[in-house]
């Protein structure tokens, strides 16, 4: 095993899993904290998704630093802190407080964290990241429903949550793979490095290889392998093939480019079932009701289940209910709808947002996922290894507009 890695949600877990088979590494996804007896096989990377993103930082320090120790127990020679490349966090956490501990359990004094993904148009420049053309704080990150983003700077960000010294590596050093090397080297503390293109993640890849510790996006994972495989390039899994069953979509992001998705989808006249989180709550609507919409849609394109809304009707929401408490509340309705629509035989999931999916995986019991074909980058189909099960992970803002009508293209 060379890679061990730790991801703070599950459609993270799965992009950076893509990134790692792609480059030709065997890797094994499992859903939570594994025992320390996990049986990987001959496994070279093994990528553990937990729920912790936003949850109180203090429990996604200890769940990091237990996921990390089962992760060093079956042989991790470098350990990767997955986050999302919108560095959704808070004043409070999670990143800067994980990566400090992981970095002690390490017994490193230096790390990166570099959360660019160009092919998602995530870009870092002079430690600004960018969405697309637009600065992050003003994308539609600054109204997400839990880890607004109202500030660009990341130095600045990752600063107010680490007591560590927060650095730059800026574009000019990235591009000069001597100055690079030297500028990590002799790294204190942590540097937020700029990388614009798939070439520089590969260099920073590169000039990482002694770092026991690195934390980024999936895109940081796309130099790693060569320092491990060395041009041994193993050949992808197998084609992804589960047993015949039901589908469904599920939507519980509310980000620009899921509420797109189902834009186009409702144009499509996909079935569509609109899920309000005010009628959750006062009992207006219920898992039941819903149930029987999805069972009783007609065929072709699956049943779409959502409860995408926009910024205001979400602030709406939250000033009523509280920002927790209507997360929690529409996550444990897609929970409970998807585990008793798995007992009706419904086996085949989209899902999008990050928390709406963990929540989905901890309902249905995965344990373990494999990687099969991408459907976007950083969104793979994957299924259990008992191959009843196939779920299409999807982060909020991946995907192009038709990713709901096309994803299906991919299931046999
Ligand atoms: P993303 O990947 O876009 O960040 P997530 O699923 O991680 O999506 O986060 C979206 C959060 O917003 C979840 O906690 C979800 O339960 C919550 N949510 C979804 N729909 C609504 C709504 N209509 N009002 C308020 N909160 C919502």
């Amino acid at each position: 095993m060379f890679i061990g890695a730790i991801a703070d949600d599950l459609t993270g877990a799965s992009d950076l899993s893509l990134v790692l088979s792609r480059s030709g590494m065997k890797v094994v996804q499992v859903v939570g904290i594994p025992a320390p007896d996990l049986a990987t096989g001959d496994a070279d990377a093994v990528v553990i998704s937990l729920k912790s993103r936003t949850i109180p930082a203090a429990q996604a320090v200890e769940q990091s630093l237990a996921s990390a120790r089962v992760l060093l127990a079956l042989g991790a020679q470098q350990i990767i802190f997955k986050y999302c490349s919108t560095f959704d966090s808070t004043d409070q956490g999670n990143i800067g407080p994980v990566t400090e501990a992981l970095m002690q359990l390490l017994g490193e004094t230096r790390t990166i964290a570099c959360p660019a993904f160009p092919a998602n148009g995530r870009r870092v420049y002079r430690g600004h990241l960018f969405v697309g053309d637009q600065l992050l704080s003003e994308s539609g990150m600054k109204d997400h429903p839990l880890t607004p983003m109202r500030d660009a700077n990341l130095p600045r960000v990752l600063q107010r949550q680490c007591n560590l010294p927060v650095s730059l590596v800026p574009h000019e050093v990235v591009a000069d793979a001597a100055a690079l090397q030297a500028a990590l080297d002799r790294l204190e503390g942590i540097a937020v490095v700029d990388a614009l293109t798939d070439a520089d993640l590969r260099a920073i890849g590169q000039a990482a290889r002694n770092m026991r510790l690195v934390t980024g996006s999936s895109g940081v994972a796309l130099g790693l392998p060569d320092n491990f495989l060395r041009g041994d390039v193993r050949s992808p899994g197998p084609a992804l093939r589960v047993s015949k069953g039901g589908a469904v979509i599920l939507a519980g992001s509310c980000s620009g480019a899921t509420r797109g998705q189902v834009a186009k989808a409702l144009a499509a006249d996909v079935p569509a079932f609109r899920v309000d989180a005010m009628d959750i709550a006062e009992g207006r609507i219920s898992v039941a009701e819903v149930l029987d919409f999805v069972l009783s849609a007609r065929s072709g394109t699956p049943p779409l289940v959502y409860s995408s809304a926009n910024p205001a009707s979400v602030q709406a929401v939250q000033s009523r209910l509280g920002r927790d408490r209507s997360g929690s509340l529409v996550e444990e309705f897609f929970g409970t709808l998807a585990s008793d629509l798995l007992r009706q035989g419904v086996n085949r999931f989209v899902v999008a947002g990050g928390e709406t999916s963990g929540a989905v995986v901890t309902a249905l019991r995965v344990r373990a996922l494999q990687i099969g074909p991408e459907i976007a980058p950083g969104v793979p189909w994957t299924c259990t290894p008992d191959r009843k099960l196939a779920l299409a992970l999807k982060s909020g803002n991946f995907g192009a507009d038709d990713f709901f009508l096309k994803a299906w293209d991919l299931l046999p």
